[in-house]
């Protein structure tokens, strides 16, 4: 029997770990599962490179609870070790990496997040446990068994153990403040965390199957029921596979396998695979997108190696793509630091431009390849596009070849396609581009079917960053502007001639002015008398394009702020075409009552086609009307 020292310098350093790391206790069990995974990985590979005479066989790990003697056992069947390795591994070199990492940390025991994320490995058992010991035997022939044990001070021992068979048995004495280690339910939990999709196979417990009856059997003959290993996890998960050997239903169905209460097929998937400057591996999916920018997010999950390390991967994935789902797996991210870190980190700046690449020439493939039905996802996938295009100036550029705009009507442009569709006839005297847009088709009627009529497209752009979007397009693309239909007049919204000849004298302009100012409320409406097409509506209400644009790009965050837009009170633009046949009346009008009851009749029916006609001023302009049919 041997006894000794751990070497530490600290006196008892095992309080320290369960102080440091309090908020993380449960990823213990993620790393006793990951060194049993390496272990047996490391046999395999021995086997395959035929140093040794070794079976590997079909290794599979188990965790098994021992509820009345209050222990949890982790066993493995890889290489083992001797007792020189136990001496060295678990004594010496676990241990200074513990250190260290304590060393560390000690002064940043606020920062929870990030202690906790590896670092510590086989002795952040001793956060739940109060005795870990080590059953262990090595794969090399001729080497005895060895038995180690600790109670968490600094002192160990070590002995001839009696296993049997290769491998590694951990034994965890839980302690009376962890006991919630010892519940199945909890273990499960952890289990399908964190070793969802590690490469070798986990049991825990057995379960029931029944075994078919042959065909022979007799009618009465019972069921046969068979006890088997319950496997937790999937070894195989998809992202390790090669794309070519992979169908679409295959990634269909380890959607489900990751996302289980997900009832609705992702669009399309990108498999990630590269080995060179870093390696990723993954599979990220395009879910079907809302308008709602505020879904939730961290959908994606992260892994080093098949083992799970979080769902948060902000930082690392651009912040446009983390509304998409999925897996990424890389050794090269480093966890063990603060966010801030990591974002600044080299490797995963990079990781991050090349899903960003990725992820553009998969659009483009897919708009490529099919363009109907792309069109026909434009509308679930618009939000992450548009979103990528404002944020990222590489996938900006990239989008390009892909971003459509929809017109009204269900056609789909792509940017150039639309500047070659409409450059001839919407282009205004000042030889300005104006790409004349809507952001909803019932409420902007009147003013789409008068730009329609003047053979103009009118784009639907409805998404809720469309405002940014547009301020971004209007600075990069040269000599053009977007003027929403309901901007104001369509003759002023494309200016093509410079002045339209009134029918009223300066003298008539005059007392209209006038009238019309004792009659609206000078608050909410500027007026503004405008000679246009005999034919045009005599009233029309429109909100000046800057100012709404400022205003929605406020509401989604950035953009007007500084212009102190959130004061201002809703104004409108009252357009009075003087040309019209009711100008004309309203000025032959004898009565003034009868002169005021014509204009306000007539801005009730340009608010009624803005929408802006409610409660209290809608019943008194329905009253009006029919006594004016009466
Ligand atoms: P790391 O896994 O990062 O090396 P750990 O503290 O988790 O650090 O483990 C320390 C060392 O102990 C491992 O590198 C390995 O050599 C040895 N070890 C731990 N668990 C096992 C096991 N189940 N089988 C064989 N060796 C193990
Ligand atoms: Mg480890």
């Amino acid at each position: 029997m041997a006894k000794g020292n751990i070497n530490v310098a600290v006196e008892n350093i095992f309080p320290l770990i369960k102080k440091f790391l309090y908020s993380d206790h449960e990823i213990f069990l993620r790393e006793l599962i990951s060194n049993a995974t390496d272990a047996t990985l490391k046999l395999k590979h021995i086997s395959n490179v035929g140093d040794a005479k070794v079976e590997y066989g079909n290794p599979i790990i188990e965790v098994k609870i021992d509820k009345k003697g209050k222990k949890l056992h982790i066993i493995d069947q890889g290489l083992g070790m001797t007792a020189e390795e136990v001496k060295k591994y678990i004594n010496e070199i676990a241990f200074s990496g513990a250190e260290e990492f304590l060393d560390k940390y000690k002064d940043k025991a606020d920062e929870t997040g990030i202690i906790g994320h590896f670092g510590l490995g086989f002795y952040s058992s001793f956060m739940v446990a109060e005795k870990v010991e080590i059953l262990t035997k090595s794969f090399k022939e001729g080497e005895d068994a060895a038995h180690w044990t600790c109670d968490g001070s600094p002192e160990y021992t070590l002995v001839k153990g009696k296993k049997k068979d290769r491998g590694t048995e951990i034994i965890l004495h839980i302690a009376d403040d962890s006991t919630e280690f010892l519940e199945e339910s909890r273990i499960k939990e952890l289990l399908q965390k964190y070793n969802k999709f590690m490469p070798i196979p986990i049991k825990f417990g057995t379960k029931e199957v029944s075994v078919e009856l042959p065909k022979d059997a007799k009618e009465d003959a019972k069921p046969e029921k068979k006890t088997i290993d319950n496997i937790i996890n999937n070894p195989n998960p998809a992202w390790t596979k090669q794309p070519a050997d992979l169908k679409d239903e295959d990634y269909k169905s380890f959607y489900r396998e990751l996302y289980p209460m997900q009832f609705e097929e992702p669009l399309f998937h990108i498999h990630l695979n590269v080995d060179y400057p870093f390696n990723l591996t993954g599979i990220l999916y395009f879910p079907k997108m809302t308008n709602d920018l505020n879904m939730q997010k961290d959908k994606i999950q992260l892994y080093q190696n098949q083992v799970f390390v979080t769902d948060n991967v902000e930082g690392i994935v651009p912040e446009f793509l983390t509304m998409l789902r999925g897996v990424i797996d890389s050794p090269d991210i480093p966890l063990n630091v603060s966010r801030s870190y990591l974002q600044a980190d080299g490797a995963v700046k990079k990781i991050a431009s090349y899903i960003t690449r990725k992820v553009a020439d998969k659009l483009k493939s897919l708009f490529n390849d099919n363009r109907e039905d792309f069109e026909k996802k434009w509308n679930d996938i618009k939000i992450v596009i548009e979103y990528g295009m404002l944020s990222e100036e590489k996938f900006f550029e990239k989008a390009d070849a892909f971003a459509l705009y929809p017109t009204i009507d269900g056609k789909y442009y792509t940017y150039d396609e639309l500047y070659n569709k409409i450059k001839a006839n919407q282009t205004d005297k000042d030889d300005k581009l104006v790409i004349l847009y809507a952001s909803n088709k019932d409420e902007q009627h009147s003013y789409i079917e008068a730009a329609k009529a003047k053979g103009y497209e009118v784009l639907l752009l409805d998404s809720p960053i469309v405002s940014h979007l547009i301020q971004k397009l209007e600075t990069t693309k040269e000599n053009i502007s977007f003027a929403r239909v309901d901007g104001d007049h369509i003759d002023n919204l494309i200016k093509k001639e410079d002045t339209k000849i009134s029918k009223l004298s300066d003298d008539e302009k005059k007392t209209l002015d006038e009238l019309l100012k004792e009659v609206i409320p000078s608050e909410k409406f500027m007026v503004q008398l405008e000679p246009m097409d005999s034919n045009a509506s005599p009233f029309i209400i429109t909100q000046p394009e800057f100012m709404r644009r400022m205003k929605e790009m406020q509401q989604t965050g950035g953009g007007g702020g500084m212009f102190g837009m959130g004061n201002m009170p809703e104004m409108y633009n009252l357009v009075v075409n003087t040309n019209s046949k009711l100008v004309s009346e309203i000025l032959g009008t004898k009565t003034k009552k009868k002169q005021e009851r014509l204009i306000n009749q007539s801005l009730d029916l340009a608010r009624l086609s803005q929408g802006l006609l409610k409660g209290e001023e809608l019943t008194n302009f329905i009253k009006r009307s029919y006594d004016m049919i009466k």
